[in-house]
């Protein structure tokens, strides 16, 4: 019969064999997955036996991460804003680099466009598993939110993730950015991670990103600003005057994005920072 700590240990030792950089946490949260039970216990409940079963379904996802499949995707789901989001490889896995960028909204910019939120409409474009957008909605619910996605496999994981969350009256459109929208009904607030790695970056990325995450969440074309371009070049029609645009951006990329909106006749615009300190988002107003 195997302990847990036994299993922990022969996990962990396999997964920084294999290059994981945070060995014994993935394998704790692996075996945690299949035991259902909160990671406490294997420091509370070392010496507990461990079924055959479960043992070998233990091995299986430590083979899954020890070819770098990322833990998200192995158990299915990653937290967010302290909420849980079921993820498979048709979405991107929500970074906590974006809950600076939700933080951000929901502090500084939702107050600024109204206090009365009744009527407030929100726009996530590139919504991947919902988490920007869904996020929004579950901590301002009498927001209307709109999720828009050009994957109708993602768009499905967004719905999924509605439903866990219990979060109804939300409106999903599977559209090319802007495309199955209509200028007629603008926004408040467009808020977008959209792809923005530029295609010459990928192959140097993490294997876990390049070899599992979709191309489709990641690729922002040659120069990584393609989606940038056609959003910026968009937004204004789906905005009403007084309302705000957020973009998430990559490494560096503020200034060309900022650069895009202005030249677009977006004002006002602010920088938010990541955990780490560097900017990843851009927040615009239209006047
Ligand atoms: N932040 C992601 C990464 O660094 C990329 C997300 C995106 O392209 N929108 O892998």
């Amino acid at each position: 019969m195997n302990t847990i700590k036994e299993l922990i240990k022969v996990g962990s030792t396999r997964l920084a064999q294999c290059g994981s950089v945070s060995s014994r946490l993935d394998a704790e949260v692996l075996l945690a997955s299949i035991l259902d039970c909160p990671r406490i216990t294997f420091y509370t409940d070392p010496s507990r036996t461990v079924s055959v079963e479960d043992a070998e379904e233990y091995q299986r996802r430590i083979d899954r991460r020890a070819a770098l499949e990322p833990v998200a995707y192995i158990i299915g789901k990653k937290e967010f804003m302290g909420l849980t989001f079921k993820v498979s490889s048709d979405v991107l896995i929500p970074r906590p680099d974006t809950e600076s960028l939700v933080e951000a909204i929901l502090e500084s910019v939702i107050p600024k466009i109204k206090q009365d939120t009744s009527h407030l409409r929100v726009l996530d474009l590139c919504t991947g598993s919902g988490a920007i957008g869904l996020t929004l909605k579950f901590f301002v619910s009498s927001a209307a939110v709109t999720l828009t996605d050009i994957s109708d496999k993602a768009l499905k994981v967004a719905e999924e993730n509605a439903q866990a969350l219990s979060i109804s009256n939300i409106t999903m459109v599977e559209s090319d950015l802007f495309e199955s929208l209509s200028p007629e009904e603008p926004f408040d607030l467009i808020v977008s991670n959209p792809p923005y790695i530029p295609d010459g970056v990928i192959p140097t990325l993490q294997k876990d990103i390049v070899d599992y995450e979709p191309m489709l969440a990641l690729s922002g074309g040659v120069t990584g600003y393609d989606l940038y371009e056609r959003i910026t070049r968009e937004a204004g029609l789906y905005l009403r005057k007084g309302g705000a645009i957020v973009l998430e951006v990559g490494n560096d990329q503020e200034t060309r994005v900022a650069e895009l909106l202005e030249k677009q006749g977006f004002r006002a615009i602010t920088m938010v920072p990541d955990l780490t300190g560097a900017v990843r988002g851009v927040v615009a107003w239209k006047e």
